[in-house]
C-alpha cells in the first residue's frame, strides 16, 4: 500500500510502497478515508521531538473497518471509526480513576513506535517500519488497536471526522473538560493564544459556552479573521505589536485580564504572554506542544500573590470514547461549526506541500485523502 514514510529527522516525507500485516488479536484494519495535517508532526519531522524511525506518519483521521482481529467482539467490518492516538487500557491507575488520556499503556504505545503490545504491523520486506503514536494513517490502510478507534456515524463528512481526533478534541476539550470544571465560562473573559486548528477549536468551544469577551491572539490576520467568524469578539495581531505589549493589550480588551487563557502555540514567549494576560486567580491551560528541550518561565510573584494557575492539558484531557461522538453531535446540531476548520484536501503524494503551507501559515486544517492519486 502507499504510505508516507519519514526516514530521518529533517529528511522529508516520501510516499513508499509499504507492507501492512493482518491485525493481531484485539486489533482492527481500517481503510483510511481522510487524515488531518497536524502541526505537532512538524516537531517529529524536524527531530525537535524524537520518535523511532523509519515511521509512517499520520495520527488524526477517519476510515472504515475492513477486518477485525481475533477477540474483537464489539466491532464489525464496515464500521466507520475515528482514530485516537490516546487509547486506554481500562485497567491502569489512570484509566480506573477517569483520566484515560494518561493511560500507562497509551503512553508506552506513543513512545515505542509499535501498537499496544509494542510490536509493529508495518514493514517493507525485511525492514521494520514503526507506527506513529499507534496510528500511522497517512497511508491507504492502518492496523491499530481496537482501543485506538472510536465508532462514529456514517453521515459525518470525512474531513470533519478526521480533524475531530486531534485538533478539535484538544482545543474544545481544553475548554469543556478543563476550564469549565473550575468555574462557569459564560460571561467571563477568555483568551486563546494561537489560531491554528487547536486554537480555533478552543475558540469554538469557548463560544459554545458563552465566554465574553472572547479574545484570540495570532500573528496571521487571515487566521484571526477566521477566529472572528468562529466566535472571537476581539482579536490581537501580535505581529503588529512589540512582544511586551501583547499581554497588556489583552488585559485592556478584557477589562482587567482573562479568567482563562488557552495557550495553543507551545512556545515559552506565548506561554508567558498568556500567564501575564490573566486576571488575578485566572488559569492558563497549556495545550501546545513544543520541542523536547523547551523550558518556560513565569513571574513567580504573580503566581503566588495573584494566585494564578498554570496547568497542562493533553488531548483535551478527554475520554475519547465518549468525547469524540459528543463533539460530532455538537457539529451535527450546528453548535460546533467544524466544517469551517477544514482547509485544502491533498493526495498523499502532496503531504510535503501541505506541511510547507502549514509552516507558511496556511489557514484551516489541511486534509489528506489517500484515495486520491496524483495525475
Ligand atoms: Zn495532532
Ligand atoms: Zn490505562
Amino acid at each position: 500500500m502507499r504510505a508516507a514514510v519519514l526516514r530521518g529527522a529533517g529528511a522529508g516525507v516520501e510516499v513508499e510502497d509499504v507492507d501492512l500485516d493482518a491485525p493481531h488479536p484485539g486489533e482492527v484494519r481500517v481503510r483510511v478515508e481522510a487524515a488531518g495535517v497536524c502541526h505537532t508532526e512538524l516537531h517529529y519531522i524536524s527531530g525537535d521531538i524524537p520518535c523511532p524511525l523509519p515511521v509512517v506518519l499520520g495520527h488524526e483521521g477517519v476510515g472504515v473497518v475492513e477486518e477485525v482481529g481475533a477477540g474483537v467482539t464489539d466491532m464489525v467490518s464496515g464500521a466507520r471509526v475515528v482514530f485516537t492516538w490516546r487509547p486506554r487500557c481500562g485497567e491502569c491507575e489512570y484509566c480506573v480513576t477517569g483520566r484515560p488520556v494518561m493511560c500507562v499503556y497509551g503512553r508506552v504505545q506513543a513512545s515505542s513506535g509499535g501498537l499496544m503490545d509494542g510490536t509493529s504491523r508495518l514493514h517493507r520486506g525485511n525492514e521494520g517500519i514503526h507506527h506513529f503514536l499507534g496510528v500511522s494513517c497517512f497511508a491507504e490502510r492502518a492496523v491499530v488497536s481496537r482501543r485506538a478507534v472510536v465508532p462514529i456515524a456514517d453521515d459525518i463528512p470525512a474531513a470533519v471526522a478526521a480533524v475531530v481526533g486531534c485538533a478539535v478534541v484538544t482545543g474544545v476539550g481544553a475548554v469543556l473538560n478543563v476550564a469549565a470544571q473550575h468555574g462557569s465560562i459564560a460571561g467571563h473573559p477568555l483568551l486563546v493564544v494561537g489560531a491554528g486548528g487547536v486554537g480555533l477549536s478552543a475558540v469554538m468551544g469557548a463560544h459554545l459556552l458563552g465566554a465574553a469577551p472572547l479574545v484570540a491572539v495570532d500573528v496571521s490576520a487571515d487566521k484571526l479573521q477566521l477566529a472572528r467568524r468562529l466566535g472571537a469578539t476581539d482579536v490581537v495581531d501580535a505581529s503588529a505589536l512589540p512582544e511586551a505589549e501583547v499581554a497588556g493589550t489583552v488585559r485592556e480588551l478584557t477589562r482587567g485580564g482573562a479568567e482563562v487563557a488557552v495557550e495553543a502555540v507551545g512556545s515559552a514567549s506565548t506561554l508567558r504572554q498568556a500567564f501575564e494576560a490573566l486576571k488575578p486567580g485566572g488559569r492558563v491551560i497549556a495545550v501546545g506542544l513544543s520541542s523536547a528541550k523547551t523550558e518556560a518561565s513565569v513571574p513567580l510573584n504573580q503566581l503566588v500573590q495573584q494566585q494564578k494557575h498554570l496547568v497542562g492539558s493533553l488531548y483535551g484531557s478527554s475520554n475519547p470514547a465518549v468525547d469524540l461522538p459528543r463533539l460530532l453531535e455538537l457539529y451535527r446540531t450546528g453548535q460546533l461549526p467544524l466544517g469551517q476548520l477544514v482547509g485544502e484536501t491533498y493526495p498523499l503524494e502532496d503531504l510535503g506541500t501541505a506541511y510547507d503551507k502549514l509552516r507558511g501559515g496556511a489557514v484551516g486544517r489541511a486534509v489528506i485523502d489517500p484515495s486520491l492519486v496524483p495525475a
